[in-house]
């Protein structure tokens, strides 16, 4: 979406992004999100019930507002809706490193809520695995991380959001490849 109405003032902006982070519960979407938009290692408490956070960014000479869009838990019962979907430019899909499962419920369950929610046939996915400080606990390897990205059509970041280790270079790449997809400036 572009923003031009707002040029000039405090709030400008020249491109909105809608980005989603989605997958299993307790995986760190929430502490992904906070420790993306807070300053302070110190504020990362984990929350439930975060609906969105909008952060403003400068990349490549643009002013970005980005909205990032967090789950308040209701992955639990597999009730997000469609609207959470709509209109999304970007799609973090997120596993825990040290939980199988929620790396198997990625391409079982999740990659096919994508395909059938989202709205943007060229949205940008991205396959990431969190919580990498854990790598004695590690039940994923980052072998099979970059073969799933693969499969899915998806570049593949591994992080830590309690290191912060990765966190902002995925956001930012995240946000360079929308902003290389010309049909989804459009949007
Ligand atoms: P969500 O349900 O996907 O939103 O997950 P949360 O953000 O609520 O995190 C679930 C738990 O994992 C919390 O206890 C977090 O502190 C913890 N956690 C999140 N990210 C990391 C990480 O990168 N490393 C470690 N060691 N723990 C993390
Ligand atoms: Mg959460």
């Amino acid at each position: 979406m572009k923003g031009s109405s707002w040029k000039g003032g405090s709030n400008s902006y020249d491109y909105s992004f809608k980005i989603l982070l989605i997958g299993d519960s307790g995986v760190g979407k929430s502490t992904l999100l906070l420790s993306f938009i807070s300053n302070s290692v110190h504020d990362l408490t984990p929350t439930i019930g975060v609906d969105f956070k909008v952060k403003m960014l400068n990349v490549e000479d643009k002013k970005l507002k980005l909205t990032i869009w967090d789950t308040a838990g209701q992955e639990r019962f597999g009730i997000l809706t469609s609207s959470y979907y709509r209109g999304a430019h970007g799609i973090i899909l997120v596993y825990d490193v040290t939980r199988r499962e929620s790396f198997l419920n990625l391409s079982d369950v999740w990659a096919r809520e994508v395909e059938l929610y989202s709205t943007n046939p060229e949205c940008i996915k991205f396959l990431v695995g969190n919580k990498v400080d854990r790598d004695s606990d590690r039940e994923v390897s980052r072998e099979e991380g970059i073969a799933l990205a693969w499969e899915l059509k998806c570049s593949f970041f591994e992080c830590s959001a309690k290191t912060r280790e990765n966190i902002h270079q995925c956001f930012i790449e995240l946000v360079r490849q929308i902003l290389e997809a010309p049909a989804l400036l459009e949007k």
